[in-house]
């Protein structure tokens, strides 16, 4: 019998409308393979939703997207929205509070190297020949969900003992929130390579050296998984300086934001990255880049990590591994061709291999072997 799954889409801003099409598209290919139907609805995230109803993330958005079995997201924000006055409205808002209302808890990141695309990585190839890591980020606690403020008139804070502006930032975790997270690595690695690194500022931060302790109670029911801790400014180090040693690499939420970022630029290009964001209900899947509004309304940016999110939303959500297979194959065959977007052209692409975001779908798709 044929399966339908409801799917909330959410084009956000920048590329955002661009890129989610060509997911779209994508599925609808997979769904005719299949014998599945996508039903899609479509919401407001960010700075359309700011211009639109005054908020980055409505409520029916937030009602759609529980009511789905799956959301697909492209990314939010632009300097239109922009600004530093808290009492205004952010896109990032929107972000964060659809994350935190789904109970998305879990950020998995895959960094691998695609073979075709070696040479746009800015590392030599010998350090970066066989990257295939995960990176799992706790999503909805720590520094970014912490109690914050500013306070104004601070007597002794501002530049010679005069009156000046202080704020501050909270990092706080309570242990069911480092132990699911941590969980949820142990299981990704045993479905790996048995490796997991703990990252951590256990030597400064009272938040890392309870993170550590629960990590390695955790441990003792993983014999078979070897647990690393590092320091995270050593593991801003390794990830450079010999990433293969890597499988599963679980953090904190701003940890994970940063690292996730300098490892994404392992693989040369930020339009080659999807992440899923799990949590009990409804999973999130959204590509790693932002709204890249310096393209915008182009027709030129990269939609494969919008694509390869679509595989993880295949695989995570919908068990559906021979279809997400399908894409990450399609994917491969497309670049070993030679195809390329702009952002990932160097001196060596040929002119008539350089392709839009919309030409770029269709390639994967007449590669799905549909
Ligand atoms: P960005 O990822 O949008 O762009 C960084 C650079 O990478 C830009 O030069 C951009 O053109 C390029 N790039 C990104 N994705 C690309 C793609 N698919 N194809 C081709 N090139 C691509 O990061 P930024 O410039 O720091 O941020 C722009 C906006 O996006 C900001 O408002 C930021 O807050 C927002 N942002 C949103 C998310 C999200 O929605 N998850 C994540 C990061 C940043």
């Amino acid at each position: 019998m044929s399966q339908t799954y409801k799917i909330c889409l959410l084009p956000g801003d920048g590329i955002g409308p661009e890129i989610i099409a060509e997911g779209v598209k994508v599925l609808d290919a997979i769904g005719k393979k299949y014998d599945t139907t996508f039903e899609y609805t479509e919401a407001l995230l960010g700075g359309i939703a700011i211009d639109e109803t005054g908020t980055a993330l409505p409520q029916e958005t937030l009602d759609v997207a529980s009511a789905s079995d799956a959301v697909l997201l492209a990314a939010v924000g632009g300097p239109k929205w922009d600004t530093t006055d808290p009492n205004k409205p952010r896109p990032e808002q929107g972000l964060l509070g659809i994350r935190k209302a789904l109970g998305l808890y879990a950020n998995l990141r895959p960094v691998k190297i695609f073979n075709a695309l070696a040479d746009a990585s800015t590392l030599k190839p010998e350090v970066i020949d066989g990257v295939d890591m995960v990176i799992v980020r706790e999503l909805t606690g720590g520094l970014y969900f912490g109690e914050r403020g500013r306070e104004y008139d601070v007597e002794g804070a501002g530049v010679d003992g005069a009156k000046g502006q202080r704020a501050f930032d909270t990092l706080m975790y309570s242990e069911y929130e480092v132990e699911r997270i941590v969980r949820h690595a142990f299981e990704t690695a045993r479905k790996r390579r048995s490796k997991v690194h703990s990252i951590d500022k256990a030597n400064v931060l009272e938040s890392s050296r309870m993170w550590r302790e629960i990590t390695h109670r955790i441990a003792e029911d993983y014999p078979d998984v070897e647990l690393n801790d590092m320091l995270v400014d050593n593991t801003a180090m390794q990830l450079v300086n010999a990433p293969t040693q890597f499988d599963v690499v679980v953090t904190e939420n701003m940890f994970g934001d940063i690292l996730s970022d300098e490892a994404s630029m392992l693989t040369g290009s930020l339009g080659m990255l999807a992440s899923a964001s799990l949590g009990d209900g409804t999973a999130l899947y959204e590509p790693s880049h932002g709204s890249a509004p310096d393209i915008a309304g182009q027709g030129i940016a990269n939609p494969l990590a919008q694509i390869l999110s679509v595989e993880m939303m295949l695989r995570y959500s919908f068990d559906m591994n021979d279809a997400a297979d399908d894409i990450a194959r399609a994917v491969d065959e497309v670049l070993n061709e030679g195809w390329r977007t702009k952002d990932l052209v160097n001196a060596d692409t040929p002119e008539d291999k350089v392709v839009g975001t919309k030409e770029m779908g269709d390639l994967v798709v007449a590669h799905l072997g549909a």
